[in-house]
């Protein structure tokens, strides 16, 4: 990774990234409040699709790269970028990833929770919980000066400490101009501490922690990331701002 430095956004733009965020994360909250057992992901797809054009949001996703969707939805051992499907029925025991982005006047906004369908596992309820874990400390670690890595050395720290395999092909990433923005952000050390923090950078924190092993493929569908062991996988991710201060996510509801 270079170490050039990171695109800070003005504040105007942090602004309508603000509000990208707010639709995304009430979006967030209609797509919790729908999941249960017996459900199609389909369903909550179009929950989430509806929600964002009410609020004058565009479904970043749509259309991006190809995707056809609003919403990546990733159930069990799909690790990322599932595809709503009104087939694909959750059950009691589940865990399914949501992932979703909103542009809002040209800006864009990203984040994933992982949910528990029912009443889950304690083993699951421990993996979702170790892998939100891991996001927030790696966004503890977004303050000016400290360099890109410390983030990624964070997440890591966590996934290690917990003993869960560690998605390597996936990462965070810059975003707000565009829904993917240099640089990409590993969430293990490589070795490069890559460029430093500043004010006014918009990162995108996404750890994915697996219950098993680190190895992933991608299904038939050509979009679906699975574990290879088939052992379910975790997903959190949150647009978050580099401040003076403390670092905000702008994607949690207030
Ligand atoms: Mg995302
Ligand atoms: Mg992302």
């Amino acid at each position: 990774m270079s170490s050039q430095r990171i695109d800070r956004k003005s504040r105007h733009e942090i602004s309508l990234i603000r509000s990208a965020a707010r639709i995304n994360a009430e979006t967030h909250v209609t797509v919790q409040n729908a999941i249960a057992p017996g459900v199609s992901t389909q369903e909550l797809n179009d929950l989430a699709e509806a929600y964002i054009l009410k609020s004058g949001g565009i479904p970043t996703f749509k259309g991006l790269y190809g995707f056809p969707a609003t919403l990546c939805i990733s159930v069990n051992d799909e690790v990322v970028h599932g595809l709503p499907n009104p087939q694909r029925i959750l059950k009691e025991g589940d865990v399914v990833s949501i992932d979703c982005g909103t542009t809002y006047k040209g800006m864009v906004s990203d984040s994933a929770v992982t949910w528990g369908v029912g009443t889950i596992s304690l083993e699951l309820e421990r993996l979702l919980k170790a892998t939100e874990e891991g996001l927030l400390a790696g966004i503890a670690q977004m303050c000016p000066g400290n360099y890109l890595e410390d983030i990624s050395g964070a997440i890591e720290d966590v996934c290690l400490h917990y003993g869960y395999g560690m998605v390597r092909n996936y990462g965070g990433h810059g975003v707000g101009r565009k829904p993917h923005e240099a640089p990409f952000i590993h969430n293990f050390r490589t070795g490069e501490r890559g460029p430093r923090l500043e004010e006014g950078n918009v990162l995108a924190i996404e750890p994915m922690f697996n219950l098993g092993g680190d190895d992933v493929y991608t299904a038939e569908d050509e979009w679906t990331v699975i574990t290879k062991d088939h052992l379910p996988s975790a997903h959190f991710e949150h647009t978050v701002v580099v401040t003076k201060g403390e670092p905000e996510i702008l994607t949690l509801l207030p």
